[in-house]
C-alpha cells in the first residue's frame, strides 16, 4: 500500500528532479521491504507445512520455496542418513523440472571440483550445470550440520543480498527443525511398531506353550495308576529325606493337637525318640505346664471360629525338653490344607545362643554407656565426603550444645578455644586429605568462658566405594589435666623441700665456703688501710690489695648466687644444659664436705659430651643428691679409700649418662628397688624422700635412674637422659 503511495507521489510532474529520484529509490526499498516480509512469512510457514512429512517431502517443500522466494538459479540439499546408509540429494533448478537426475550431478560436481565440506567452498564457482560461474551460499542443516546441508546458487552478481541471507538462514533453521521432529517422530513409530511385533510374537509363544500344558495334563490324565504310585512314593521319599536333614525342627500335629511327624532336628532338640511321641498331645510334650491350656484354648478357638491368630506369623515363645528344662524358641506354623480336618506344621528352632548373644549385646552395650559416661567419653563418625556427622548421646554435654541441633564441624569450631583452633583445622585438613588415623589434644572455650580440655583419637576406614569414614572419641580429660597440674607442682614443691634439706647437711660446708672470701676480704682491708696509713702512703701496695678484696667479694658472692638457685621457688624451665658444668658446680658447693668426709674425688668427665635439654637446677639437685649420699656411705668405711668416681659419658642409644660410683657400705640387691622409694631410709635423720625425688626429676626429663652393688665394695647410682636441645 504505502508502495502504491509514494509511486503516485512520483508520477505527480510538478515535483523538482531530485525529490523526485528520492521519492523513486524509497518506493523501490518499500516493494523490495514487502517482498522480503512476504518471502519471510512464506518461509515462516515451512514446519507447518512439513508438521507430519518424511525428510524428502520436507526438503522438498523447502526447495521449491526457496527457489521460488529468492529467485534461485539451483537449490541443492545433502541430508546424512542416520543409520549410516547413502545420503539423500536434492535439488530445484530454476527452468528444469528434472530435478533428482541434477541433484546426483550437482553434488557430484561441486564435491569434485571443490571438496567434501560446502563450508570450505568459494562463494563464487562454477556452474555446475551450464556455462559460466555462479554464486553459493552454503547452509549447515543442525547446528553442527549434522543434519546434512543446503547450497542456494544464483547467476545474478549481487547475490546474496542481505534480506536474501537472512531469509536462507531462517528456512535453513525451520527445514532444521521440521527434520529433527520427523527423525522423532520416526524414531517413536519405528520403537511402536517393534513393541507391538514383540507383543504378537509373545502372544504367539504364549498360545503354543498353552497348547502345550492341555497336551501334557491330558496325557497326564490318561496316565497310568502304577505312575501315580511310583510318583507318590517319589514324593514320599522327598518328603522324608527333607524331614530328616531339615536343620529346623520340624513337628505335624493333628486337629486334635496329637502329634504326627517329628524329625530328626526335634529328637536331638527335645529330647524324646519319635515313636515315644507320635500320637500324644504336643501340648503335653513341648509346652511348659504353665503355657499348655492357653495352647490347647488357641487350638479350640481356631477349630470352631478359624481365628488364625499365630498362623503364618514368627513367634518367639518357651518351650520344654524331656528333663523339663526350659529354653527359647522361635516357632511358625502352617496349615496343612488337605482334605478332611487341618492338620498343622510347626519349624520350632532353638535360639538359646540367640538370645544369649542377644542377651551379652545389651549387656556390653550398657556396660559400654556406662563406661563412655564416666570415663566422660563420646563417640562420633564423619563421612568426609557429605560431611555428615553423627555424635553419640555424650558428646553434645561435653561441647554444651543442643542434643537435637544436628553437629557439623562449622559447630565444632564455635566451641574451640581461639588458640587450639588452627590445630583443629589442621587435624580436620589432614584427615580429609590423607585418611590416616589420629590422635589429639585440643581445648574448648565454653559460653561460661570455662576451658575444657578434650583428647580426641579417630581411626579412618573406607567403604567398597572408596568413600572415606572415620569412627572416633572423644574425651573429657580436663578432670585428669588437672590433677596432673596438681601432681606437677605436689613433686616440685617435694623437689624444693627435698634440697632444703640437703642443704641443710651442707651447711657447715657453705659457712665455710662464704666465710674463707670473707675473712681473706677483712685481712686485704685492714692491710689497705695500714699501707695508706704508711708515711709516706704505700699507693701501689694499697692499689692491689683492695684488687684481692674485690676478688674475694666476687667470691662470696659466686657462692651466694649459687645457692640462691637451689632455693628459689620456680617452675621447671627447659634449657639447653652442659651436665658437666653443672656437676662441676655442685661439687664446688659441696668441696669442703666432701674433704672434710675424708672422700677422695676422681672426676671422669667427658668433654665432648653433648648437652641435654632440660631445668638446670633439678638436675644439679639430683647429682647433689647422689653425692651427698656417697659421702654418707663411705663416712664409717676405714679399711679403704673413700673413693668417689663420677662419670660423664654419652652412651651408643644417644643418651648421656652420669655415673657415680662410691666405695661405701654398700646396697643389698634386695634392697635396690625399695631406695626408691618415698620414706624408706636407714639414716636416723634421714627423710627418705632424696632418691624418690630424683627418680621423678629424671623420669620427667624423659630419663631413668637406677643403682648396682658394686663387685668391691661400694654401690653405683647412674641414671642417662637423652642427649639433644629438645625435650
Ligand atoms: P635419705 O638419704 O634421706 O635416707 P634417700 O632417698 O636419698 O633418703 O636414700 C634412701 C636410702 O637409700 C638411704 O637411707 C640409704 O639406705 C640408701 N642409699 C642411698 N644412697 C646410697 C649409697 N650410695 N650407698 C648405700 N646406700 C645408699
Amino acid at each position: 500500500m504505502l508502495a502504491g503511495y509514494f509511486r503516485a507521489l512520483c508520477d505527480k510532474p510538478r515535483l523538482p528532479s531530485g525529490m523526485q529520484a528520492q521519492l523513486e529509490h524509497l518506493s523501490e526499498e518499500i516493494t523490495r521491504l514487502q517482498r522480503y516480509i512476504n518471502n519471510l512469512e512464506g518461509i515462516l510457514a515451512l514446519p507447518a507445512l512439513c508438521s507430519d512429512g518424511q525428510p524428502p517431502q520436507i526438503v522438498g517443500t523447502l526447495l521449491d520455496a526457496l527457489l521460488d522466494f529468492l529467485s534461485l538459479d539451483i537449490v541443492y540439499v545433502r541430508l546424512k542418513n542416520q543409520d549410516g546408509a547413502e545420503p539423500v540429494e536434492m535439488a530445484r533448478v530454476m527452468r528444469s523440472p528434472e530435478s533428482t537426475t541434477h541433484a546426483k550431478l550437482i553434488g557430484q560436481e561441486f564435491r569434485f571440483w571443490l571438496g567434501h565440506d560446502p563450508q570450505q567452498w568459494p562463494r563464487l564457482v562454477r556452474n555446475p550445470l551450464e556455462d559460466g560461474n555462479i554464486a553459493i551460499v552454503p547452509l549447515r542443516l543442525g547446528l553442527q550440520g549434522e543434519l546434512g546441508e543446503l547450497v542456494a546458487g544464483a547467476q545474478r552478481p549481487d547475490f546474496p543480498r542481505q534480506a536474501e541471507s537472512v531469509l536462507l538462514n531462517v528456512a535453513a533453521q525451520h527445514a532444521a527443525l521440521a527434520l529433527q521432529q520427523a527423525r522423532l517422530l520416526s524414531e517413536q513409530k519405528r520403537a511402536a511398531d517393534e513393541l507391538d511385533q514383540r507383543i504378537a510374537q509373545r502372544t504367539a509363544e504364549l498360545a503354543a506353550a498353552n497348547e502345550e500344558f492341555k497336551k501334557q495334563l491330558a496325557e497326564r490324565r490318561e496316565g497310568t495308576a502304577h505312575h501315580e504310585e511310583k510318583d507318590l512314593k517319589r514324593s514320599e521319599a522327598r518328603n522324608a529325606a527333607i524331614l530328616d536333614s531339615a536343620l529346623d525342627c520340624i513337628v505335624t500335629m493333628d486337629h486334635e493337637g496329637r502329634v504326627t511327624e517329628f524329625n530328626p532336628a526335634a529328637e536331638r532338640t527335645f529330647g524324646y525318640r519319635r515313636q515315644e511321641v507320635l500320637g500324644r498331645a504336643l501340648a503335653d510334650i513341648m509346652i511348659p505346664p504353665s503355657l499348655r491350656e492357653h495352647h490347647k484354648r488357641g487350638l479350640a478357638r481356631y477349630l470352631a471360629t478359624g481365628d488364625e491368630r499365630v498362623l503364618g506369623k514368627r513367634l518367639e515363645l518357651t518351650a520344654t525338653r524331656a528333663d523339663g528344662t526350659e529354653f527359647p524358641v522361635e516357632l511358625a506354623i502352617t496349615r496343612i490344607s488337605l482334605d478332611g480336618p487341618p492338620s498343622f506344621t510347626g519349624y520350632v528352632r532353638d535360639i538359646t545362643e540367640r538370645k544369649r548373644s542377644e542377651e551379652d549385646l545389651r549387656r556390653s552395650k550398657a556396660f559400654l554407656a556406662q563406661a563412655l559416661h564416666i570415663s566422660s567419653t563420646g563417640s562420633f563418625s564423619w563421612r568426609v565426603a557429605t560431611n555428615e556427622m553423627t555424635w553419640s548421646e555424650h558428646l553434645h554435654p561435653i561441647f554444651e550444645l543442643d542434643p537435637h541441633a544436628p553437629v557439623t564441624l562449622d559447630l565444632i569450631r564455635t566451641r574451640v578455644h581461639p588458640e587450639d583452633l588452627s590445630v583443629v583445622n589442621d587435624i580436620f585438613d589432614a584427615a580429609t586429605r590423607d585418611g590416616g588415623d589420629f590422635d589429639y589434644s585440643f581445648r574448648l572455650l565454653l559460653p561460661g568462658r570455662s576451658i575444657k580440655y578434650l583428647h580426641m583419637i579417630a581411626h579412618g576406614t573406607r567403604d567398597e566405594a572408596g568413600r572415606l569414614e572415620y569412627i572416633g572419641a572423644i574425651q573429657d580429660v580436663t578432670e585428669r589435666r588437672r590433677a596432673e597440674e596438681a601432681l606437677v607442682n605436689a613433686r616440685s614443691e617435694l623437689a624444693r623441700v627435698a634440697r632444703i634439706t640437703s642443704m641443710g647437711a651442707l651447711a657447715a660446708s657453705i659457712a665455710h665456703e662464704v666465710n674463707q672470701p670473707l675473712a681473706g676480704i677483712l685481712t686485704n682491708a685492714n692491710t689497705c688501710l695500714r699501707m695508706l696509713a704508711a708515711d709516706p702512703p704505700n699507693v701501689d701496695g694499697a692499689r692491689e690489695t683492695a684488687r684481692r678484696t674485690i676478688r674475694d667479694g666476687n667470691r662470696a658472692c659466686d657462692v651466694i648466687t649459687r645457692l640462691r638457685t637451689f632455693f628459689v621457688k620456680k617452675s621447671s624451665t627447659t634449657e639447653p644444659v652442659d651436665l658437666n658444668e653443672a656437676t662441676r658446680e655442685v661439687i664446688a658447693l659441696s668441696l669442703s664436705q666432701l674433704q672434710r668426709s675424708g672422700v677422695v674425688l676422681r672426676p671422669e668427665l667427658d668433654e665432648e659430651l653433648p648437652p641435654v635439654a632440660g631445668d638446670r637446677v633439678q638436675l644439679q639437685q639430683v647429682v647433689l643428691n647422689l653425692l651427698l649420699n656417697a659421702a654418707d656411705a663411705m663416712s664409717d668405711i676405714e679399711d679403704h679409700p673413700r673413693q668417689l668416681v663420677i662419670r660423664t659419658e654419652r652412651t651408643e642409644d644417644n643418651h648421656v649418662r652420669l655415673t657415680m660410683q662410691d666405695a661405701g657400705v654398700g646396697i643389698a640387691s634386695q634392697d635396690v628397688e625399695r631406695l626408691f622409694e618415698p620414706f624408706f631410709s636407714t639414716k636416723s635423720g634421714g627423710m627418705g624422700i632424696g632418691l624418690s625425688v630424683s627418680r621423678s626429676i629424671i623420669e620427667s626429663h624423659r630419663g631413668r635412674l637406677w643403682a648396682v652393688p658394686n663387685d668391691g665394695p661400694g654401690a653405683t647410682f647412674s641414671f642417662s637422659i637423652p642427649s639433644g636441645l629438645s625435650a
